[in-house]
């Protein structure tokens, strides 16, 4: 193999590119991303970025980095086509032939039809986060459309620079795809006493010049509007070469694509979830960058092993970081351990631990994973201290 074409510069496309140099490969590798510059990471924009607005602090690597390594990085450019049967990318009138290609084209914003909608902004890329900073720097009064981990990062930052922040979420708790009801209602709090006002199972109907409208009718009043409703993954390249696609570009326990001579990894990919089986596509630093370090082994044939990271998770919202180590689904139970810390299970395995300001538990708690089930009962016979189950 001696060409490895990488179609999106994200978190997980450049890091299956330096772990391929790292891992011994001495083919070509070509990284193309579409948008302009160097990589960069997508955490910081809307938390310290928001406040310093140094866009430096943000870049993956050095332009230095690229030479140095022998990685040619192509950016500013939209791969529009795979073929398959040539082994080849093409944008416009440029193609880059593969002898493997790894599809790494993460997510963009999910637009719901809501009238108006155009007059929100965006937070997914360093072009959306310098639009938001720029009309934060007077006061205003921001609406949020959506209380997920994005929204209410956004929300927690402007409240601290003395905005007046308003988030509307249409479901009945914060965060409720991802953490516990007790996590939510913690949270809910927490943003209610920095000043943000919460509505909850309020979906926006409307996005007008002076506001957004609620669903009971309720006018919010707003300078700055966010889409903040989650996200979909960016995988019309792979629909139109015949790949198989549901919810993201599946994959198997490897990362292989039906296609041997195409992988997907990070956001966009749709993989077995190592514990349970079932497919999930998780928008995660984390996945991303663990999935581009299995291809790379698998493809320098170090390793043949199937994926079985433990997934982690951060989130910072005000003086609070949110850490999750292991992956429950919206289902699964929750109890809160003396020391804050929620536990959630399947049945009788530990399925997740959700920690606050707490970073030996939550490392303790992905280490333990990383070993095998944790047994409900075990656990909660030794008080949830997981050093003795
Ligand atoms: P990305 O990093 O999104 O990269 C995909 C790239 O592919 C993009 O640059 C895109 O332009 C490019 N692309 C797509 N299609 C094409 C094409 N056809 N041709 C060329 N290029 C293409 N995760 C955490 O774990 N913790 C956090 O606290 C956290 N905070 C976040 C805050 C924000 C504001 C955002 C937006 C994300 C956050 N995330 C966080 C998520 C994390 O950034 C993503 O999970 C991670 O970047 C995924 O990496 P990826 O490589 O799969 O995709």
């Amino acid at each position: 193999m001696d060409r490895i074409v990488i179609v999106g510069a994200g978190q997980g496309g450049l890091q299956a590119a330096m772990s391929l140099r790292q891992d011994g490969f001495a083919g070509s590798i070509t990284l193309i991303g579409g948008e302009a510059g160097l990589p960069y990471q997508r955490p910081p924009l809307s938390k310290a970025y928001l406040k310093t607005g140094d866009a430096d602090a943000l870049r993956l690597r050095p332009d230095t980095f690229f030479a140095k390594s022998d990685i040619t990085l192509v950016s500013g450019v939209w791969v529009d086509r795979i073929d398959r049967v040539g082994k080849a990318v093409h944008a416009g009138d440029r193609s880059f032939a593969y002898d493997h290609l790894i599809l790494a084209t993460g997510t963009r914003n999910l637009r719901p039809t809501i009238p108006g909608l155009d007059r929100a902004l965006d937070l997914r890329t360093l072009e959306d986060a310098l639009r938001l900073r720029r009309v934060l720097d007077s006061p205003r009064r921001c609406a949020v459309i959506g209380g997920g981990f994005i929204g209410l990062e956004f929300a927690a930052v402007a409240a601290g620079l003395g905005h007046v922040v308003t988030v509307a979420e249409a479901a009945p708790r914060l965060m409720s795809r991802v953490v516990s009801p007790e996590m939510s209602d913690r949270f809910l709090t927490l943003h209610r006493d920095v000043g943000t006002t919460v509505h909850l199972e309020s979906a926006v109907t409307q996005v007008t010049d002076t506001g957004i409208m609620l669903m009971d009718g309720t006018a919010i009043a707003a300078d700055v509007t966010l889409l903040a409703a989650g996200v979909v993954p960016n995988t019309v390249l792979a629909q139109d070469a015949g790949l198989r696609v549901d919810n993201g570009i599946v994959v198997d326990d490897r990362l292989l694509t039906e296609d041997p001579a195409i992988s997907a990894l990070g956001d966009c990919a749709v993989f077995p979830d190592p514990t349970t089986g079932r497919p999930v596509r998780l928008e995660s630093v984390q996945a991303a960058t663990d999935h581009a370090r299995l291809i790379s082994r698998r493809l320098m044939g170090k390793s043949d092993d199937p994926y079985a990271a433990v997934p982690w998770f951060w989130s910072d919202q005000a003086d609070a970081k949110l850490q999750i180590a292991g992956l429950a689904t919206p289902q699964d139970e929750a109890l809160t351990g003396d020391d804050g810390a929620v536990w959630r299970f399947a049945g009788d395995r530990l399925s997740a631990v959700e920690t606050v300001n707490d970073a030996r538990t939550h490392m303790q708690a992905r280490k333990r994973l990383a070993g095998g089930p944790v047994d409900r009962t075990a656990l909660v016979a030794a008080r949830f201290d997981l050093l003795a189950v």
